[in-house]
């Protein structure tokens, strides 16, 4: 399916909730997308696109629609699955990264021995907005010595520039829909 057409079936398909969860917000709720199996293989194999024919060692998926996502997308392209996480979930040791949010802060993890050095990983996520969790999620996968190869996204908010973050960090951006608004 070409970029355009996807990204016409997704503007169809995912369904916009206004004011959630608070005042002000137009909430893109992925689940129309993910109970439609044609759009759902199609968005997979869009986000892919560029790595299958590249050695990719890890998808990192960021809590919790990018596990939804990053499963499907590391089964598609051979790779293994790396799960961030929300403070206080995962089991073994960990490495932290915090960031800011409209009030207050929050922190992600990833096990310590989760990332060999070196290894390729592509963050998945399903909207990137502001670029807050994805910019954490990259700046902790770096630090334990992965190869940020791209972050990828079904849906960008464009006005709020969270694909400027990541960027800045050396990593490309991959996104197939774009909405107006945050
Ligand atoms: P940000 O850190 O601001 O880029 O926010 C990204 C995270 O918040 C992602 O995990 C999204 O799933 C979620 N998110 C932010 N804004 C929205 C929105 N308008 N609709 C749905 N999810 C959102």
């Amino acid at each position: 399916m070409s970029a355009q057409n996807i990204s016409a079936k997704l503007a169809r398909v995912i369904r916009s909730i206004p004011d959630f969860p608070k005042e002000g917000i137009i909430f893109r709720d992925i689940t129309t997308l993910l109970l439609d199996a044609e759009g759902l293989r199609d968005t997979i194999d869009a986000l892919v696109a560029p790595w299958v024919n590249e050695p990719i060692d890890l998808v990192a998926g960021i809590e919790a629609r990018g596990f939804i996502l990053g499963g499907a997308l590391a089964h598609q392209i051979d790779a293994g699955f790396l799960p961030v996480r929300k403070k206080g979930k995962l089991p073994c040791e960990t490495m932290q990264m915090e960031y800011e949010l409209e009030y207050g802060t929050d922190i992600i993890e990833i096990h310590r021995d989760a990332v060999k050095p070196g290894q390729k990983v592509v963050v998945v996520d399903d909207l990137i907005a502001t670029g807050g969790t994805a910019e954490a999620a990259v700046k902790l996968l770096q630090q334990a010595g992965a190869e940020v190869v791209a972050a990828c996204f079904v849906i960008d908010l464009p006005e709020l520039r969270g694909k400027d973050k990541i960027t800045a960090l050396g990593v490309p951006v991959r996104t197939l829909v774009e909405f107006d608004g945050h």
